[in-house]
């Protein structure tokens, strides 16, 4: 489905950002080529959007073509579960559990797709997409051709991969290795992990989650904390007083809102720390 001028807050979990000139909802691979494919004719940049749940846009929109992976398909093989990259991340959790397949449990509650997950390599509870993807099969934009990149490809380290750097690779499918598991304790698992984060993060304002990667051997949040900004706000962004490494739109923020916020924590924290903060958040 091709449109024109849509605006890109509905599709983005901190409800901010501007329009994209044009927007294409890929369902099948088809369509995802053929929107690949038509970038590349007509010289046209594009982005590529799961559920915008990592995501700030810019007021001004998009002056190109955003993908928006809606690629749905999920079948399990025994062990191992292949999914499109747009299946949503809480569908996959629900799928392996409902078959007693273990492993994905510290995604529960994480909004977004698969594409997304792998591409930031997600995780939680000290797991990560990183130990569960097999392989990972691409659409390469710059020759148009599929590929398959097996986990070591993916150079996955702490909320990193290799399709941070390749920004001409789409992430199609991907093939995750379970474990077999007694469901009542795949279910308790979950319910704890989710639990922990309705009880220690601001969920019921929009935001894109941890704005900050922690560095090494620390917390970002405690870092923010530390320097008192919990609480701050400029307009209608502000930082969570329940999570530190929140911002959240209280209703009318925009993308300058929340990069004031931004650029204020990074100052701070450098100042009264020396520790330069890395966004795990991505712009567009
Ligand atoms: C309340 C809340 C809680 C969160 N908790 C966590 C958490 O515990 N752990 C965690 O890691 N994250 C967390 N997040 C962040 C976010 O949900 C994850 O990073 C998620 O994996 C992003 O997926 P997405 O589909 O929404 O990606 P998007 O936000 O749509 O995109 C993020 C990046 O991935 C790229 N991308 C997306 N799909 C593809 C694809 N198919 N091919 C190539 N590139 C692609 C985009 O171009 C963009 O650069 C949280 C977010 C929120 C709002």
């Amino acid at each position: 489905m091709f449109r024109k001028n849509v605006s890109l807050k509905n599709y983005t979990t901190f409800k901010i950002g501007g329009k994209a000139k044009y927007f294409y909802i890929t369902q099948t691979k088809k369509d995802l080529t053929d929107a690949a494919s038509m970038a590349k004719k007509l010289k046209l940049p594009f982005f590529v959007l799961g559920g915008g749940s990592n995501l700030l846009v810019s007021d001004k929109g998009f002056d190109g073509l955003v993908i928006k992976i809606e690629n749905c398909k999920l079948k399990i093989e025994k062990y191992k579960m292949v999914a499109e990259a747009g299946v949503p991340l809480g569908q996959l959790v629900s799928a392996a559990t409902n078959v007693g397949l273990s492993g994905m449990e510290w995604a529960a509650g994480i909004p977004g797709t698969v594409g997304g997950a792998v591409y930031g390599n997600a995780g939680a509870f000290r797991k990560s997409m990183k130990d569960v993807v097999e392989k990972v099969e691409v659409f390469d934009t710059k020759d148009l051709e599929f590929k398959i990149y097996n986990s070591r490809d993916c150079k996955f380290s702490y909320r990193e991969s290799i399709f941070k750097k390749r920004k001409n690779l789409i992430i199609v499918s991907s093939i995750l290795k379970l474990k077999k598991g007694e469901k009542f304790e795949i279910k308790k698992r979950i319910k704890e992990y989710v639990d922990y984060k309705i009880e220690t993060q601001p969920l019921n304002y929009p935001s894109a989650g941890s704005v900050f990667k922690n560095p090494t051997k620390d917390f970002a949040a405690k870092l923010i904390e530390k320097c008192g900004l919990k609480g701050k706000k400029v307009n209608d962004a502000k930082i969570s007083e329940k999570h530190a490494n929140f911002i959240v739109n209280l209703g009318k923020a925009n993308e300058k809102d929340i990069k004031k916020l931004i650029n204020l924590i990074k100052k701070e924290v450098k100042n009264k720390f020396g520790v330069v903060l890395e966004e795990e958040i991505q712009f567009l």
